[in-house]
């Protein structure tokens, strides 16, 4: 009697060998299971967003059609018709679903005020606030208009930017802009190709 998971695979994997062994073929088997858990799938196109590579996957939800009910990521797999990775993925980018579907993903911003030892929610319309004031505040306390041999340098030096690698090409464009004319000179980002 198979009592855990972990033996059902033992079982599966010895007679899935046992069977190769005698000679049957059992790629038509798996591609089979493969169709059976994306068979009422929609697929979507998208880019792994891990890094600059950029390789195309393939997302499949199910329940898009349906009314009330919100969509399931269920698979998620490198595109075989993308030019960069033809359907390859690095195991970061083959484990995209455990992103998407994870209890620990933040869902709104967080702030640690000065001296608690805890994050706490707060609401967008208050962080996008917050930053303005603080960006605010930061440069005109740290810009400097003229350096020591009296050239003019109009440059803030109390303000950083990095992005991440989630962040699209666009947006890094975009955060070049605000960040220069700014006079941000500490400046970071991991554009896409
Ligand atoms: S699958 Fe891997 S190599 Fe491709 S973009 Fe994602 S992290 Fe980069």
């Amino acid at each position: 009697m198979i009592t855990t998971r972990r033996e059902f695979l033992k079982v599966s994997t010895v007679g899935g060998i046992a069977a190769s062994l005698l000679g049957f073929d059992l790629t038509p088997v798996y591609a089979q299971l493969r169709q059976l858990k994306i068979s009422r799938a929609s697929e979507t196109r998208s880019t792994c967003p891990y890094c600059s590579v950029s390789c195309g996957v393939i997302i499949y939800t199910i329940g898009d059609k349906a009314k009330n009910v919100t969509p399931q990521v269920v698979h998620v797999e490198g595109d075989p018709d993308h030019p960069i990775n033809r359907g390859t993925l690095c195991p970061k980018g083959a484990s995209l679903e455990q992103d998407i579907l994870n209890e620990r993903r933040l869902l709104k911003p967080q702030v640690r005020r000065p001296g608690s030892d805890h994050w706490e929610d707060i609401a967008w319309d208050t962080a996008i606030d917050e930053i303005g004031h603080w960006v605010k505040k930061t440069r005109e306390a740290s810009f400097i208009e003229r350096d020591a041999k009296n050239q003019t340098v109009n440059r803030c030096e109390g303000i950083a930017w990095i992005g991440g690698c989630t962040d699209t090409n666009e947006f890094n464009y975009l955060v070049g802009k605000a960040m220069r004319s700014l006079g941000v000179c500490y400046l970071e980002t991991q554009a896409r190709v």
